[in-house]
């Protein structure tokens, strides 16, 4: 595997591989990797001749700063397993690599209603920052497919967006199934912050997500909410929203809705960790 701190380093190595035609896979992160993120490495192996990994902790995606401050670093186990992964070449840039003159002289991209609703209305600026940073390492890498992950399926869509909006009309987003603990917990960076107690209860939000799935033709969608909502509660989660939307659009719904392909979604804090996660209805 090589690794690349430098834009310029890097993008000379790509651009001598572009032209042996290699295809370039490309999986941006924020380290602390564990084995989702290793199965978006294994997806992109299988589909292209390079595959570039990033890891790089985006400072304006954080509207939070202690959660900005108290986000995993791991780069020399990251690198291990990037290594028995078969990664080809790492990106490891520094904030000052990315931002060199602070981050407003780089391009943000408006998303819309999906800026508006469920992380974007808990997390205000996340999007922008999500968007401006992969918006940089897309036209750093240059990649004919981005793998991205279905835990984060706003994210996802916000990403979809994207890439036309950069004109990038030949890219491919590929969506990548969430890994899960034996528990169904989803598999998380911030998973290594729980306590014991906390992690044995955190399945709870798997948990909620099929009884979601599973009542959807004998019951009302504020009712099954509220038995979530309390559960969460009972194992000492805060909840910040437990919804369902048309998953095609994340267009909120107050109810099932027949023959539309569906989706819930759940954020919740237990202490001061904040997981999030999702099911297809
Ligand atoms: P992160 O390092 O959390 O920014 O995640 C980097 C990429 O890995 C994003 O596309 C995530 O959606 C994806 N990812 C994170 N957790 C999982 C998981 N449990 N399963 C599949 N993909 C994941």
């Amino acid at each position: 595997m090589v690794i690349f701190k430098n834009i310029n380093d890097i993008k000379k190595y790509i651009s001598l591989k572009k032209d042996e035609e290699r295809s370039i896979g490309f999986i941006p992160t924020m380290g602390a990797l564990h084995a989702g993120h290793i199965s978006l490495i294994q997806k992109a192996k299988e589909d292209n001749t390079l595959s570039v990994c990033s890891i790089f902790v985006n400072p304006t995606q954080f509207n939070d700063k202690k959660d900005l401050e108290k986000y995993p670093v791991s780069t020399e186990a990251d690198i291990e397993l990037l290594l028995n992964a078969g990664c080809d070449v790492l990106f490891l840039p520094s904030v000052n690599e990315i931002y060199p003159d602070g981050d407003s002289n780089f391009k943000t991209y408006d998303f819309g209603y999906l800026d508006t609703i469920l992380e974007g209305a808990q997390r205000p600026g996340h999007f922008k920052g999500v968007g401006q940073v992969v918006g940089r390492l897309l036209e750093i890498v240059e990649p004919d497919n981005l793998y991205i992950g279905q835990k984060d399926y706003q994210q996802c869509m916000v990403l979809k967006k994207l890439a036309p909006m950069m004109g990038l009309n030949d890219l491919n987003v590929i969506i990548c199934p969430t890994a899960r603990e034996a528990d169904g917990l989803a598999m998380s960076s911030r998973n290594r912050r729980l306590t014991e107690p906390q992690r044995v209860v955190a399945a709870v939000i798997y948990q909620c997500l099929v009884s979601i799935q599973s009542k959807k033709q004998t019951a009302q969608f504020d009712v099954v909410k509220k038995e979530c909502e309390d559960l969460l509660a009972a194992k000492g989660f805060v909840t910040e929203y437990v919804a369902l939307a048309d998953a095609r659009d994340l267009t909120l719904l107050s109810n099932y809705k027949k023959d539309t392909p569906m989706v819930a979604l759940i954020a919740a804090r237990i202490g001061d960790i904040r997981l999030i996660d999702n099911m297809l209805v």
